[in-house]
């Protein structure tokens, strides 16, 4: 090894926190401890210069502490970038709750985590992510006024995935007019990976306007219970690159995009739900320029969510949360254009636009 040279592990090891590739300046990183209960979980506010970071708590039974600490400062830089692309005056924060959710989740441990939300005194806003459910924010919601989520019994906006596919519909529109010359679905070939909450909405956008669409899902009962209700095509997981598609939309899981799918896939737009979708942002996404796919970026295109939080901090209506989530038609229309006029990915564009805006808000101080 060259003795000059340090690796990732060993600059982690010198600067485990700081050192991160993905601290990326973070504001504020909590660490919760609490030895009755269990509960051992990590806040991260990245920036907080357009309002409060709001990002939702993940409980995971990550395989070591590094991983843990990754994750919360890559998903809570990723809610700054999406708030701020998506115009809404809200930082961006997360946190990970260390264990797993079906057998170590108590309300002991949630209202534990509450308290610790509640000494940050509003500067980070927790809501729902992987592993929690509304009924775990209602928990938290006991001890502390910030955390969104919580249950329409309550007041909270309820389950944002309605918004969020919607969200997607619309800015999958773009990206079609940016491909196809129009952003008329009917007829369009779109292959929807995941039927999920998100996934299943999405279609059913997508059938009412005459979509060509094909579904695949690891749930068969939910396949065919879907397939049923629209009759739409169905296939397996691993016989997607057989499908001849105009449209992929990634609604399951993350880095679907990757150097052994990128050579199979057989479409031209990319527009999903899923989080983290290109396995490397710069090398996947310069080869998706280079191929001519449109990409739209996911952090712009599924905002829905985090426009549906942020409408239950406010106090706005459904409403309020539809019509925006409608404008990111615009977002990935303004972001594809760029990207084709300055010949840089998409994905870059989209990154940049966050970055200026948050940039404008900070300078002016408001
Ligand atoms: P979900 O868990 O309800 O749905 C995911 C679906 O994907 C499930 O039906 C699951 O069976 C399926 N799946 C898992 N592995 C698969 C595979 N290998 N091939 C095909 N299907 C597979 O999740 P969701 O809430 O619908 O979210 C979908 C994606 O969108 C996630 O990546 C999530 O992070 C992202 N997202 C969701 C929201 C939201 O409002 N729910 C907001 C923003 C982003």
């Amino acid at each position: 090894m060259n003795a000059t040279i340090a690796t990732a592990t060993e600059i982690q090891k010198m600067d485990p926190v700081f050192g991160q590739i993905s601290f990326d300046d973070h504001e504020q990183i909590v660490f919760c401890n609490d030895k009755d209960t269990g509960l051992k979980a990590i806040i991260g506010i990245h920036n907080s210069v357009m309002g409060p970071a709001l990002g939702g708590t993940r409980m995971f039974n990550y395989s070591n502490e590094w991983e843990a600490l990754n994750d919360v400062l890559r998903l809570s830089r990723g809610m700054t970038f999406k708030s701020a692309i998506t115009g809404l005056n809200i930082g961006g924060g997360k946190a990970v709750i260390i264990g797993d959710a079906k057998t170590q989740k108590t309300p002991e441990l949630m209202r534990k985590f509450g308290e610790f939300v509640h000494s940050l005194s509003g500067r980070y806003i927790t809501a729902e992510d992987v592993g929690m459910e509304t009924a775990d924010m209602d928990i938290v919601r006991d001890v502390t006024p910030y955390v969104t989520g919580i249950s329409e019994e309550r007041g909270g906006a309820g389950n944002p995935s309605p918004v969020t596919a919607f969200g997607v519909y619309m800015g999958m529109k773009a990206a079609a007019k940016q491909q196809f010359g129009s952003d008329v679905l009917t007829g369009k070939k779109v292959l929807v990976q995941g039927i999920g909450h998100v996934g299943a909405y999405l279609v059913d956008h997508l059938v009412a306007e005459g979509a060509l669409v094909t579904i695949t899902d690891i749930n068969e009962t939910a396949l065919q219970n879907l397939s049923a209700k629209h009759g739409v095509a169905v296939v397996a997981p691993d016989k997607i690159y057989d499908v001849d598609m105009d449209i992929y939309a990634p609604c399951a899981l993350g880095a679907t995009v990757n150097d052994d799918t990128l050579s199979r896939l057989n479409c031209s737009v990319i527009a999903g739900a899923a989080n983290n979708q290109l396995k490397d942002e710069s090398t996947h996404g310069q080869i998706l320029m280079q191929k001519g796919i449109i990409y739209a970026p996911d952090f712009a295109l599924n905002a829905g969510g985090v426009i549906n939080c942020f409408s239950e901090v406010e106090g706005l209506s459904l409403e309020w949360a539809k019509q925006k989530a409608e404008e990111i038609y615009t977002t990935i229309d303004r972001i594809l254009l760029r990207s084709q006029q300055e010949g840089i990915p998409s994905y870059q564009v989209a990154n940049q636009m966050a970055e200026e805006r948050i940039q404008t808000k900070g300078s002016l101080n408001i």
